[in-house]
């Protein structure tokens, strides 16, 4: 079974690798793919976020990654994918993502969405969070490999 894992991943942390190998476990492929989202402005380019997630995640078996426009459903559809992956830290995602996945539902009822939970240990990491440790200079080790803290470091510089 083919299973896609949709999100920003602007920069992608330690939460999304964990998302990543525990689904890479669970299917017989997962597409870890960018949806590129026009009404956000992201810090890192398209180009740059598949470049960070073919360093961080692109040696595990099963994972290949991508960048896509449009609804989830309809790539899903494309790749021939029934399963959308998404992790839930808090109350605050499942919100969220219970609105998103009742969407996909009514778009698409052949997908199913699988919920994997966040380790204790990642919950309260998230991209912005990571964002604003490296901007005011603070200790990345425990959000995002050390690729990932650098690029952030050189990206805040330019700015
Ligand atoms: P989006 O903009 O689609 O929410 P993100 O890149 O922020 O994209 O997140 C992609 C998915 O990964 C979402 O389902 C989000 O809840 C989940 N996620 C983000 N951070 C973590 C984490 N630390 N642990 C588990 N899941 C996470």
């Amino acid at each position: 079974m083919k299973a896609i894992y949709p999100g920003s991943f602007d920069p992608i942390t330690y939460g999304h690798v964990d998302i990543i190998k525990r689904a890479a476990c669970m299917f017989d492929e997962l597409i870890v793919v960018i949806m590129i989202n026009e009404e956000k402005t992201p810090l890192f380019s398209t180009e740059e976020r598949l470049e960070m997630l073919k360093e961080t995640v692109g040696d595990i078996p099963h994972v290949t990654i991508q960048a896509s426009k449009g609804l989830t459903v309809d790539f899903a559809h494309r790749e021939g994918a029934s399963v959308i992956i998404r992790g839930i830290r808090a109350v605050m995602d499942y919100e969220y993502e219970l609105q998103q996945s009742t969407v996909n539902m009514m778009l698409a009822d052949d997908i199913e969405t699988v919920f994997l939970l966040a380790k204790p240990m990642y919950s309260f990491l998230s991209s912005s969070s990571a964002k604003t440790v490296a901007y005011h200079q603070g200790d990345l080790s425990r959000f995002v490999p050390d690729n990932i803290a650098k690029r952030l470091k050189e990206k805040l510089h330019q700015q």
